[in-house]
């Protein structure tokens, strides 16, 4: 069946041409009034026209060669790994990350320079941060985010012209660009407004997959944002080609210290613990991690990884047919490093187990600042 005829089955609103390409090559809209008369706008619209399972959208989950690649399971091998990025919007920026050892902070200027060894090395995926530094830049909505200047809409582009077979993923949340550091955007009382936060992510994710984006991957955990996102892309006709990539179990908890250093992304008040899981929270991970599987997600991550095997055990049980991802982040890399650095275990070795672990839990994609050094030790 082709994708025209599935979209009119699920009672797809019908769409004129001229309104399409509006839409796809709409400016970032900076005003409040506008961002959120648009956002309202294309949600009414997609929320009333959908009436189908979403969860019968497969397409976008296997369009890509290493996507189709992430649908087996095998050994470690290079093509299971996503090597983080942080995209300064400093040009020239290199900047080593204290807490985060050999990792930088880098601008536009810094990039191809930077990936063109790893590619050479077998580098097949990259997932980018933002790192919006300039004076004035971040507000309550996050506006810089989805700007076509700021650095990873810049970089998508770069990045798609400079290493057309590399797969791009997009992290998309709100924190590195809102004043407040939080997620979404914040009712009076400081709480997030979860529908208002769902419609501006669900547009920054679409503003990265027009950009050149294979993947996008919503790290916000806004309750319906996956539904959003993937309504968004049926109605701009891209669905089919763009991976889905949902943070569905991220845990609150330390060890994302060291990559909140380096994103600039700590909250000004309070804490992620109202829309992060609790430590311990397995009950509401399932539930998660199955609310995001209706809502059509064609990849699940589980974050943190190694303290949270059997959350990924639990993904790769209710999504069994689906490949399911896991952060190894910032704390768990700095803790090995820290480790081998005090002579306990050899940094290789360490990497390995902990990996090879995560794999064993359930996981075939792995997002992980040892990518450079596995492009080292993998023979494949
Ligand atoms: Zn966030």
């Amino acid at each position: 069946m082709s994708f025209s005829h599935l979209v009119s089955d699920i009672g797809f609103r019908d769409h004129d041409t001229s309104d399409r390409s509006s839409h796809l090559s709409r400016p970032s809209l900076r005003s409040t009034t506008q961002s959120y008369a648009r956002s309202y706008a294309s949600t009414a619209a997609t929320s009333v026209s959908i009436s189908g399972d979403i969860s019968s959208q497969l397409h976008g989950g296997y369009s890509h060669p290493l996507a189709r690649a992430w649908q087996a399971e095998r050994q470690l091998t290079k093509s299971m790994l996503i090597y983080p990025l942080f995209i300064s919007d400093i040009a020239d920026e290199e900047t080593l990350i204290p807490s985060l050892p050999n990792q930088h902070r880098r601008g536009l200027n810094k990039l191809v320079a930077h990936l063109t060894p790893l590619v050479a090395k077998g580098l097949r995926s990259v997932i980018l941060f933002g790192v919006p530094t300039a004076a004035g830049i971040k507000d309550a909505l996050g506006t810089a985010a989805d700007d076509p200047k700021g650095p990873v809409m810049r970089a998508l582009r770069l990045l798609r012209r400079h290493f057309p077979d590399l797969f791009l993923v997009a992290d998309v949340c709100l924190c590195e660009y809102t004043s407040h550091g939080h997620c979404g955007i914040l009712r009076e009382d400081g709480s997030l407004n979860n529908g208002l936060s769902v419609d501006r992510i669900s547009d920054v994710a679409m503003a990265y997959a027009e950009a050149g984006a294979h993947c996008v991957a919503p790290s916000d955990m806004n309750d319906g944002r996956i539904r959003a996102i993937k309504l968004k892309l049926i109605e701009a006709g891209v669905a089919h080609k763009v991976v889905l990539m949902s943070y569905s179990a991220k845990f609150s908890g330390c060890l994302y210290g060291p990559f909140r250093d380096a994103a600039g992304s700590c909250p000004s008040f309070g804490d992620r613990k109202c829309y992060q899981l609790p430590p311990g929270g397995r009950g509401l991970a399932r539930r998660a991690i199955s609310r995001d599987i209706q809502e059509g997600a064609d990849i699940i991550m589980v974050k943190p990884a190694s303290s949270y095997l059997d959350i990924i055990s639990d993904a790769k049980e209710i999504g069994e047919n689906m490949p399911v991802a896991a952060y190894q982040v910032s704390g768990e890399f700095a803790m090995i490093h820290a480790g081998a650095k005090a002579g306990v275990f050899d940094l290789k070795t360490m990497a390995f187990e902990s990996t090879e672990g995560i794999l064993r839990a359930g996981a075939s994609i792995v997002v992980s600042y040892f990518t450079p050094d596995f492009l080292d030790w993998l023979s494949s």
